[in-house]
């Protein structure tokens, strides 16, 4: 998540309606764990448009500044070291009210508590190698698109 001082100068992806998009990342245990294609053919099959797609990888500097509204949590230095121990698939997707039911198909942070047949249910270990990242807001999911997408020619 980050917050919208670190937004400042990037180049917007076009959208011709920001509501119906959120940004997901598959997490490093994921793909160690090899559900990457499992996780995109259920993010698919639930009616999700992938309108951007790309496997890379981030820097401690670049978790970091990802995750910057965690940096007072304990957790925080675990995450960023987790966030950039490998390869993550980054992709925006989109379908009507696309945030809070992509929030409804990963589930609860911590998969203990996650609904059963939800993607953090299916593929999480733990509360923080959780498989997978969604927007929480609208706003989020156009900082954080823009984060790994700027200047995409056009919507799709
Ligand atoms: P989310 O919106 O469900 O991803 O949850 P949060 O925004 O609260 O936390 C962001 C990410 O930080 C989570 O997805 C986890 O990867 C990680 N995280 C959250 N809580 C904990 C925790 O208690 N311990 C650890 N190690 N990681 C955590």
């Amino acid at each position: 998540m980050l917050n919208f001082a670190a937004a400042g100068g990037s180049k917007r992806y076009k959208n011709k309606n920001m509501t119906n998009r959120t940004f997901t990342m598959i997490k490093p245990d994921a793909m160690k764990n090899g559900h990457a294609g499992a996780i995109l053919d259920r993010i698919i099959r639930e009616g999700f448009k992938i309108v951007a797609l790309k496997m890379t990888e981030l820097s401690q500097a670049k978790a970091g500044e990802f995750y910057a509204v965690h940096k007072e949590r304990p957790f925080y230095a675990e995450l960023v070291t987790f966030m950039s121990s490998g390869p993550i698939i980054a992709a925006i997707l989109e379908k009507d009210n696309a945030v809070a039911e992509f929030r409804n198909l990963i589930g609860a942070t911590n998969p203990a508590q996650a609904a059963e047949g939800t993607i953090r249910k299916l593929f999480a270990t733990s509360v923080g190698e959780n498989a997978v990242h969604g927007s929480d807001s609208d706003e989020n999911a156009e900082i954080e698109g823009n984060f790994f997408f700027s200047g995409l020619e056009r919507s799709m």
